[in-house]
């Protein structure tokens, strides 16, 4: 096969959801169609338990197999499908951010009953940033649930998406009978009472036909030709190049559990979905198909085995053919490195693989030389761009407890914030270190991974930072920016790439700083 057909053949992506509404059981049941597993409960979840803050070995049970579900591969109707895990936990909401960098389209699941859902919001915020293509997949249809109108109405206002069903539902809950697939025409039903079977799917080319009364009864179909008028005159008509654009978002309706839809779903996925995108670097724009190898990590995975300290390093490959044995430069640190036994993923394990193609994800054993955001080429000297950091949610001060554990305490928290689990900022007056996170949780694992990984003993203590603003400044001579520096001097600090940040204790003092010093810009993302 050459290069651009096997290329052609990837479709790598990622399924956001707030947690329950069905990623896991999804993921399963498409698996299942690949043929890459043989039987339900096979995925396991990494939902990180509620529970869990106080849990260690809970944590480590999770993040255990959150390696083992970070890309899960199959193949179906000749294609590779690709999924990259993302936690739907919000505290680990970073992580998922960094992987959709790396997905070229994303499913967004959203539970029937319980509709549009905060963790969503902010997902399907990150993919619209960055026009990612979407598909919605409705779940839950087997349970009572808002009215399909009224939900495709909330999945526009609430994530700011212009949706058109590409399949309907027949009924709902208990009355839900089937799907009428309004992509390839045809309708599938339930039979028998656990809704576990699906009949033959039966082609309805005309939907006026009386065959139509015939297979669902003449007031389910008097109601599926008046519901379906609607959507034919309410939704635009599918539009490729508009849903590529990130401008329009078909929509799915079904049962994960049940297996309903998912076939529906799969099937459209792997006629629309995109194959392996360009991406943008400091220097120019990398093709898929240009000969030579390039990539970025955008995950770093830790061994929590003490006795096995390496980290798998996960990189997303961008253009080109990944050879094993073969040298590479990684460009941040301007050195050439080969790898001996780089991992590929299939469904439920990983493998040593010779070569891997853009689209696909590669993870690299690492000792420390990798660093999330990180690009390998072929000996071109370029960045990829777009591994942007947060303003973390929550600020805490870190101390060392040992003293004599200094320098461990030194590399622990490098490498941890190597790995993004947090961010680290030093105070410019006093070199205190800072430790900005997402969620609470993060501070827990943090100590606990110092201590059993690295010997270190750490404390926290508060300190109150509203959010972390990144500084831009056209000029740094200016008498603004000296007196900006003066005032706010207590609050400034570098970030792990060095770059200026504003630590503001709260929403008013960053107006007033906008006002004081116009010339001072703030961001809330560390790249802009
Ligand atoms: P995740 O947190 O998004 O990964 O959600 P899971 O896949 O773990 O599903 C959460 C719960 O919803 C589990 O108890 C599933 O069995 C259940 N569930 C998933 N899909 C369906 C569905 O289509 N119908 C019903 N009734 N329950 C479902």
């Amino acid at each position: 096969m050459s290069l651009e057909q096997e290329i052609n053949k990837r479709k790598t992506f990622g399924i956001i959801a707030h947690p329950d509404a069905g990623k896991t059981t999804l993921t399963e049941k498409l698996l299942l169609f690949g043929g890459a597993i043989q039987e339900a409960g096979a995925v396991k979840s990494n939902k990180i338990k509620k529970g869990a803050t106080s849990d260690f070995m809970e944590i480590e049970r999770q993040r255990g197999i959150s390696v083992a579900t970070s890309v899960l591969a199959f193949e179906y109707k000749g294609k590779k499908i690709n999924i990259l895990d993302t936690p739907g936990h919000k505290d680990f909401a970073e992580d998922t951010y960094r992987t959709l960098t790396a997905v070229d389209s994303a499913i967004v699941v959203i539970d029937v009953a319980k509709g549009v859902e905060e963790q969503t919001i902010k997902l399907v915020e990150v993919c619209r940033m960055r026009n990612i293509p979407m598909l919605v997949f409705i779940n839950k249809m087997d349970r009572e649930g808002k009215d399909a109108f009224d939900l495709m109405d909330e999945v526009e206002t609430k994530l700011g998406l212009s949706v058109t069903p590409l399949s309907w539902p027949i009924g709902i809950g208990a009355t839900f009978k089937g799907i009428y697939n309004i992509w390839e025409k045809n309708i599938n039903i339930f039979t028998g009472d656990n809704k576990q079977k699906i009949s033959e799917t039966t082609q309805i080319e005309d939907l006026t036909s009386p065959d139509l009364d015939k297979l669902i009864g003449e007031n389910y179909a008097e109601n599926l030709r008046n519901e379906l008028d609607l959507v034919n005159g309410v939704y635009p008509e599918f539009d490729q190049q508009e849903y590529m654009k990130g401008n329009l978002q078909p929509v799915f309706f079904g049962s994960a559990l049940n297996n309903f839809g998912v076939r529906e779903l799969l099937n459209a996925f792997v006629d629309i979905a995109p194959t392996p995108q360009s991406k943008e670097t400091d220097v120019r724009i990398v093709e898929p198909y240009e000969n030579k190898f390039s990539g970025f990590v955008f995950k770093i995975h830790a061994n929590m085995d003490p006795k096995h300290r390496d980290r798998l390093a996960f990189v997303k490959i961008v253009s080109g053919k990944f050879e094993r044995n073969t040298n590479y430069l990684h460009v941040r640190q301007g050195k050439s490195m080969k790898f001996a036994s780089p991992n590929a993923f299939f469904a439920d394990k990983k493998e040593v693989v010779d070569e891997s193609y853009a689209g696909d994800i590669v993870g690299l054993h690492d000792t420390g030389n990798f660093r999330i955001g990180d690009t390998l080429t072929s000996g071109e000297k370029f960045n990829f761009k777009g591994i942007p950091a947060f303003s973390p949610e929550h600020f805490r001060y870190i101390n060392n407890a040992d003293p004599m554990k200094a320098k461990q305490l030194e590399k622990g928290i490098d490498q941890l914030m190597d790995e993004g689990v947090a961010q680290l900022f030093t105070l410019e007056m006093n070199n205190r270190k800072v430790i900005g996170t997402v969620g609470a949780l993060q501070y827990e694992v943090i100590q606990y991974r110092l201590e059993h990984e690295y010997g270190a003993k750490a404390t926290y203590e508060p300190f109150s930072v509203h959010k972390a603003c990144w500084i831009e400044v056209e000029d740094e001579n200016t008498e603004e920016f000296r007196e900006f520096k003066r005032v706010k001097q207590r609050y400034l600090a570098r970030d792990k790439y060095n770059q200026l940040v504003f630590l503001a204790d709260s929403a008013f003092t960053i107006q007033m700083t906008q006002e004081k010093f116009p010339s001072v810009k703030l961001h809330f993302v560390s790249e802009f």
